[in-house]
């Protein structure tokens, strides 16, 4: 059974790398609390009937709040980098590129390391995270890609 709400930060935004798919959330309920779990597996999984489907494996909800928290990091560490590209953008001739560094830059202006997720930052940065069978990689709403194993 698929658990999709709308206030969820991953609906809609992790996206299966083998087929292009959307993943769904599921509920995995068990008596013993400790196996309780929520995974993300692709919606192609099961797609056709007696067929099968996308061969891509799912992902611990865990995960991904972890994901969120070492791409931001990486941009902590790389910032430099990061303000220089989004200094860049700002000149851009394209106004949604110029809004969303300038959006980048304050974000980052005075910003240290985070230990938790937190959904603000995320919503501001992230557009989608695409799941490989090899890795995970963050896409940031400036273009930017931030790959975690
Ligand atoms: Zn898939």
């Amino acid at each position: 059974m698929d658990f999709v709400t709308n206030d969820n930060p991953f609906a809609g935004r992790v996206i299966c790398g083998c087929c292009g798919s959307t993943f769904g959330r599921k509920v995995c309920n068990s008596i013993d609390e400790r196996l309780k779990r929520t995974i993300w597996q692709c919606n192609s999984k099961y797609k056709v009937k007696g067929k099968i489907g996308c061969g891509n494996r799912h992902i611990n909800e865990k995960v991904l709040y972890q994901v969120f928290v070492d791409a931001f990091n990486e941009l902590v560490k790389n910032i430099d980098y990061y303000m220089t590209k989004w200094e860049k953008q700002i000149e851009s001739e394209d106004i949604l590129e110029r809004v969303t560094a300038k959006r980048f830059i304050n974000v980052f202006n005075e910003t240290k390391p985070i230990e938790n997720f937190d959904a603000g930052l995320y919503f501001k940065l992230v557009e989608k995270i695409m799941v490989y069978e090899d890795g995970i990689s963050v896409e940031l709403l400036d273009g930017s890609e931030i790959k975690c194993a």
